[in-house]
């Protein structure tokens, strides 16, 4: 669908009923099966009403067509549902832990073959897309907030019938359009900044290519991947509101990584908004904000870091990321994740006020036994 109106009043009021009388929000509609001869048969098929808005919003935002499914995780399963036997995969060094087991399970049992390359190698991204059938980027890359140059890597010759997809969800759809930048297919956890309030598992797939899309459609009906109704209302729900949300949170977030990188307790922030991340200068003229999501090194290590997250009182100890309240935890402590830096947290910066968030941080500090005196940051 074609957006023409400004991306925050979009959100507000794309996928809306049209009718007079009807509400002026899709209501939760439970329904497995449809009286015959009127259009929908069986929700497995896709025609519950509150997708289709959904589907509609956020196509509508990325310039292409959404397909909703019932999580992240489903979502990318139905991008490697398409592959062929035996085909050729370029993953990013540092992705989402589960599209990583998704490609190492799979190689495992010789569907197909891996390759790894670190997130900020546009030459080896453009190689890759010579040689490869499935070229999966993920950018800001989660949890190291790695930037992909993606219209270097999406202007690159292709091997023919070679897939680039983009993970969009660090940057959500106000922050970066990986369909205008050339990739085939952005991916969201809906689950995350969409949603926004870790009440739902929620996947979104955007394509432009209508046989594309057929292919992502009958995957997601032939794999029972489908959203619930509910699940569909609250993530159209939840998108009302992402533009203010995001613009609280992405503000405090590179105010907390101005501060965190003073601090002589933290070795590295890991922010794309700070002069001192490594592509700054690639970030800011991808994307149209740096996001919510910072990660830094505690320098005194695992055990420091796991009291940090014990100690926080307005920052949740909790995995995920995306929701109104800020969360935070070390990511090395994740089974698959060991390979991280040991004392590496993950904050997802919520809607809370950042002094607030900022004062937690510091009395957690306190508490583990950091200094939280201004160092020189090295
Ligand atoms: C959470 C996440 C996913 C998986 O989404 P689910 O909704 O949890 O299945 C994929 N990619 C990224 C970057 C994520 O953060």
């Amino acid at each position: 669908m074609k957006k023409q109106l400004e991306p925050d009043t979009w959100l507000v009021t794309a996928g809306r009923p049209e009718q007079a009388g009807e509400p002026l929000n899709w209501p939760i509609a439970p329904a497995s099966n449809f009286l015959a001869g009127g259009g929908k048969v069986y929700a497995r098929d896709g025609c519950v009403p509150g997708w289709e808005a959904l589907e509609a919003l956020i196509g509508g935002l990325e310039g292409g067509e959404a397909v909703a499914f019932s999580s992240g995780m489903a979502a990318a399963a139905a991008v490697f549902d398409l592959l062929p036997a035996g085909a050729q995969l370029a993953l990013p060094d540092d992705c989402y832990h589960g599209v990583s087991e998704l490609a190492n399970r799979g190689h495992a049992r010789g569907a197909w073959s891996v390759e790894r390359i670190a997130v900020e190698d546009t030459a080896a991204w453009a190689g890759a897309l010579k040689t490869h059938d499935l070229v999966w980027l993920e950018s800001p890359s989660n949890p190291l907030l790695a930037v992909a140059d993606l219209a270097a890597v999406a202007g690159s010759e292709r091997k023919p019938g070679a897939l680039l997809v983009v993970d969009n969800t660090f940057a959500t759809p106000l922050n970066q359009r990986p369909l205008a930048l050339g990739a085939d297919i952005s991916l969201h956890s809906a689950t995350k900044f969409i949603g926004g309030h870790s009440d739902l598992l929620c996947g979104i797939l955007v394509a432009r290519e209508e046989a594309l899309l057929e292919k992502l459609r009958a995957s997601r009906s032939v794999n029972g991947a489908t959203p619930g109704s509910l699940e569909a209302y609250l993530a159209l729900r939840g998108a009302r509101t992402l533009s203010v949300r995001l613009e609280k949170s992405q503000a405090s977030a590179h105010k907390l990584a101005d501060w965190l990188e003073s601090l002589g307790c933290i070795d590295r922030v890991r922010y794309p908004g700070l002069a001192s991340h490594p592509t700054h200068d690639r970030a800011a003229a991808q994307l149209d904000g740096f996001g919510a999501m910072i990660s830094f090194d505690i320098a005194a290590g695992a055990v420091a870091a796991d009291a940090v997250c014990e100690a926080t009182r307005v920052i949740r100890h909790a995995t995920s990321l995306g929701g109104v309240e800020s969360t935070m935890e070390r990511r090395a402590a994740v089974p698959g994740q060991e390979h991280l830096p040991p004392g590496l947290l993950r904050l997802s910066v919520g809607i809370e006020n950042w002094s607030d968030l900022r004062d937690d941080l510091a009395q957690a500090f306190t508490a583990a036994g950091l200094n939280v005196e201004e160092g020189d940051g090295t």
